[in-house]
């Protein structure tokens, strides 16, 4: 069934407030086998949403409103369904005592305004709100469904979720959306769609998604499923995704780096300790960000300047002095350094340039070196990280988890 969404709300068109009700709506009517294939979002302007409604009445099955069904003056949506639907409003006596009974329990009085949310679209079917004054309601119109929710999250949730998803799933006749999660890193945006595009191209029944963030990248597989249709052309999508570039996927579930890397800690029964410099405890704080990440995590020095270096992880002066505070050099020094002082089995190390200040022509803003080492085996990389002094810290943690975790791999090989 195809759904539209409307969202009403002049906030929601300023810089200040951001529309989050209809993605949980977006989410649950895919659960319940309903697409999305448009959203508005409209000021509390009564025409404009008539308008709205008319149009979204010639091509949606499934109309769905968020907001202004409060008592105050700029609450239109109401109005605008009865006049786009050529309906009458009509109060509704049971919902006028109902909201007598609702002031006079948390003792106000209720005001005339009030009495506006006991108006009722005729032939509208009211859905009760536990937990607010404006009941929704559930309109029939021409093999069309109209639902007007309230605005208050909270509200909208609670209301959709006992009064129109029980309606929807039957509507939809057991039609849902099967999805499939990769979460990446250690590769670019680009490289991944050149790699992927030939793969998920030969599959035009699912969509495919890429969507780059700062800690990782995820791909999403999504799948229109009718009773009776097999998952068969997902799964081998999904394995040949696997096959392609399985080491750069670290999860196929929800779970964060910091989980993954944890986990891996824990099985391989290692202990870490990190040298931080230009992070300065970033990676240490999201390293303890997981439950019980005290069976692994030794702790981290915070060596921002090179006397803290030296001091704190012994590394020589020397070699401060001859490649540089931030170099491979130091970034494996400080790795074996942090291993020796916290007694940990791994050291982890970060030193990098942040910025805005203190770039060169050899070494520009966003030059960052990690190191790692085991006692055996000690390695570093670097990398040049886009973005400004936030987004290269950031960036700079989750490639040293990354990076960790590909050096774990590699040991337990
Ligand atoms: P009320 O009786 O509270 O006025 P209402 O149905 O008229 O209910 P609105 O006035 O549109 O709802 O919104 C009330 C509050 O709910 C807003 O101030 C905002 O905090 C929140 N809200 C409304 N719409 C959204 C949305 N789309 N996403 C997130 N929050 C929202
Ligand atoms: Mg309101």
């Amino acid at each position: 069934m195809k759904a539209e969404i409307i969202v009403v709300g002049s906030e929601l068109l300023t810089p200040d407030s951001s529309d989050t009700n209809s993605l949980y709506l977006t989410h649950k009517l895919n659960e319940a086998g309903c697409e999305v294939h448009l959203k508005t979002i409209v000021g509390d302007v009564q025409k404009d949403i008539e308008e709205i409604l008319q149009q979204a009445l010639q091509r949606s099955e499934l109309i769905l409103f968020s907001g202004g069904l409060g008592p105050t003056m700029d609450d239109r949506t109401r109005a605008a369904a009865a006049g786009a639907l050529k309906r009458p409003l009509v109060p509704d006596p049971e919902i006028l005592e109902d909201l007598r009974r609702k002031f006079a329990s948390r003792g106000f009085k209720m005001s005339p305004n009030n009495e506006r949310q006991a108006d009722v679209i005729r032939e509208a079917e009211i859905l009760e709100n536990r937990l607010g004054t404006a009941p929704g309601m559930w309109i029939e119109e021409a093999n069309r469904y109209i639902v007007l929710l309230p605005g208050p999250p909270r509200e909208l949730q609670s209301v959709f979720e006992h009064h129109v998803l029980p309606r929807i799933r039957k509507l939809s006749g057991g039609t849902r959306l099967e999805t499939r999660s990769f979460y990446i890193t250690g590769m670019t945006e680009s490289e991944l769609d050149t790699q992927l595009a030939p793969i998920y191209t030969v599959y035009p029944r699912i969509k495919t998604t890429i969507l780059a963030g700062t800690k990782h990248i995820s791909v999403r597989l999504y799948r229109w499923l009718r009773p009776g249709d097999d998952i068969e052309d997902l799964d081998e999508l999904a394995s040949r995704i696997q096959e392609k570039i399985g080491p750069a996927i670290f999860s196929t579930q929800n779970e964060s780096m910091e989980e993954v890397v944890g986990r891996m800690l824990r099985e391989s029964r290692n202990t870490l300790a990190v040298a931080e410099s230009c992070t300065a405890g970033m990676l240490g704080m999201h390293v303890t960000r997981v439950p019980g990440s005290s069976g692994y995590f030794q702790g981290g020095i915070q060596c921002y300047s090179d006397t803290a270096k030296t001091e704190l992880c012994g590394v020589p002066a020397d070699l401060i002095r001859t490649h540089g505070a931030v170099s491979a050099e130091v970034a494996e020094a400080l790795a074996i350094g942090v291993r020796n002082k916290l007694h940990a089995s791994i050291g982890l190390s970060i030193t990098g340039i942040a910025g805005p200040g203190g770039g060169s022509p050899e070494k520009p803003v966003g030059l960052v070196y990690i190191g790692v080492s085991d006692g055996v085996d000690t390695l570093n990389r670097h990398r040049i990280m886009p973005g400004d002094r936030e987004s290269i810290r950031e960036r700079t943690t989750y490639l040293a988890l990354s990076w960790l975790r590909r050096f774990l791999m590699k040991k337990t090989e």
